[in-house]
């Protein structure tokens, strides 16, 4: 029988308790990564002992250009399987986490940055909140913006406001890609087929029992953030057009009230001319409009441009990333069985 939608409950959320798949994205974090490494086999063993829960570890090297891959490679599997995915280029976060979501074997994954500014020590209030209240999704966000700047801070109210604009499923603002996903959430997320993919806002469209977590995350471990200004506006813009029609819509606003502008003073001119019997003089008027007009049609033409773009990467349907190298190392008998070289296409 063929559906239009699909059927998770078989992946209960919290009731057939498999284990836990954390998924790492590293990007030159050489510097902390053993250290980033201990802290999450303490973090295994403390769960194993609370909850029975069984671990493993997805490293995914996002194509770095100092010691990470082999840093990744030599990790002990001390009480946690340790999966190195290595991808043939650097691909970025999102195809980076995508990839540890395809090779995630537990059932349950849980997404945390490689920097140590994501505590893996918080991770047990998460898992709480799953296992012991039974939520699918346990998020978490910024408890305050207070060291940003006002500029910033004004940029995300922006970003959030248009991409929920009409939206029936809100995406929680300050809402981080540290998250824990319950079996069928993630079986969920899996089935999204899309390419350009915005996972906090997926996250948040999957829908399932949502619960959020604030935190203060810490300062970076070492080195510097990857996300320079410029970079983050342009993620912004990637979200935005893959995730909503907002821009569009927007456009279609400025049309209308441009539209209704001039038709008001073309009627001003026409009572002019008419009842006081002037003649109008035109040029100024006219500049003005015919920039507004141009310049409104060009950004225009622009935000329909990044919607063309979207489609176009869409149908030529190419991996999201390829991997280069895969390594699995078992808690239990720690035997490695390598496999190399193997895509994403399956
Ligand atoms: N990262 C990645 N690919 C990239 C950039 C970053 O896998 O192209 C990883 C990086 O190693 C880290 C996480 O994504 O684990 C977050 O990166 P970063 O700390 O630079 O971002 P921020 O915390 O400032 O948002
Ligand atoms: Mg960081």
């Amino acid at each position: 029988m063929m559906t239009l939608g699909s059927d998770v409950s078989n992946l209960s959320g919290a009731g057939r308790i498999q284990g836990l798949s954390i998924v790492v994205p590293v990007f030159n974090e050489a510097a902390g990564l053993a250290r980033l490494h201990e802290r999450l086999c303490a973090l295994a063993g403390t769960l194993r002992q609370k909850y029975g829960l069984a671990c493993e570890v997805v490293y995914v090297d996002d194509g770095s250009t100092d010691a990470t891959l082999s840093i990744a490679r030599g990790l002990p599997p001390t009480a946690l399987d340790v999966q190195v995915v290595s991808l043939s280029r650097n691909f970025g976060k999102e195809a980076a986490l995508m990839a540890g979501l395809d090779h995630a074997r537990l059932g349950a994954v849980l997404f945390m940055d490689g920097d140590g500014q994501h505590a893996p020590e918080l991770v047990e209030r998460l898992v709480g909140h799953w296992i012991d209240d039974g939520y699918d999704v346990v998020y978490t966000a910024k408890a305050h913006r207070d060291n940003e700047s006002i500029l910033r801070r004004m940029g995300v109210r922006t970003f959030y406001s248009l991409i929920n604009w009409g939206s029936r499923q809100k995406i929680p603002e300050d809402a981080g890609d540290f998250r824990l996903l319950s079996p069928r959430a993630a079986a969920a997320l899996r089935q999204l087929p899309e390419r350009n993919r915005f996972f906090k806002g997926l996250a948040s469209w999957i829908g399932f029992k949502q619960i959020r977590v604030d935190y203060e995350p810490e300062a970076r471990a070492h080195g510097v953030t990857t996300f320079s200004p410029g970079h983050l506006l342009g993620l912004s813009i990637e979200g935005l057009t893959s995730f909503s029609v907002a821009p569009l819509r927007v456009a279609s606003l400025l049309g209308v009230l441009l539209a209704t502008v001039a038709f008001l003073f073309g009627l001003s001119i026409l009572w002019e001319t008419v009842v006081s019997g002037k003649s109008v003089p035109g040029y100024p008027s006219l500049v003005v409009g015919l920039m507004t007009i141009g310049g409104v049609q060009l950004i225009m033409i622009g935000v329909m441009g990044e919607y063309i773009g979207k489609i176009l990467s869409e149908i030529k349907a190419r991996p999201i990333y390829f991997v280069a190298e895969h390594s699995v190392k078992s808690a239990d008998a720690s035997t490695v069985a390598d496999k190399t070289p193997q895509t994403a296409a399956e």
